[in-house]
């Protein structure tokens, strides 16, 4: 079997989405076993789950601002309240990925997000955007290289 791709080089896996033969170059140029066409479909969905992150935890920010104003807190107890809220919801997600399960997770998991969500927002944004524009920066080359089939 030939790559997909290089149509004089011997295949040596498959991309794990569509099973179209990746010779050896193909087959490590990403961290994912995926053909071009594949790697960029998959990272569209990834692209889409860190945007909603983004509104996400804006919509939590929001609420928590609305909260400080009607509590009639001030402005700095509002914008903290704010804040918080919206740390709390990257620690939420953040935690998630590694604690699952039911009751009473995801009560144990909000308490926590609350008090770490201050410190663990900065570098996860932080993360996220790295990630956004990694994607990027992979469409772009392979869209000027032309995406082969
Ligand atoms: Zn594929
Ligand atoms: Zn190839």
């Amino acid at each position: 079997m030939k790559c997909y791709k290089h149509e004089s080089v011997d295949a040596s896996a498959t991309c794990q989405e569509c099973g179209r033969a990746l010779c050896r170059e193909c087959s490590s140029r990403f961290s994912l076993l995926m053909c071009e066409g594949c790697l960029v479909q998959n990272n569209e969905i990834v692209k889409n789950r860190l945007i909603k992150g983004f509104v996400m935890s804006g919509i939590f920010f929001a609420i928590g601002i609305a909260f400080g104003i009607m509590g009639d807190s001030g402005l700095f107890a509002t914008l903290v309240t704010g804040y918080g809220l919206f740390g709390a919801y990257w620690s939420y997600t953040l935690m998630s990925k590694f604690i699952k399960g039911g009751m009473p997770m995801p009560l144990i998991k909000g308490v926590l997000a609350l008090f770490t969500g201050i410190f663990v927002a900065p570098f996860k944004i932080y993360w996220d955007v790295r990630e956004l524009k990694k994607i990027e920066e992979i469409k772009a080359t392979i869209i000027s290289n032309g995406i082969a089939g």
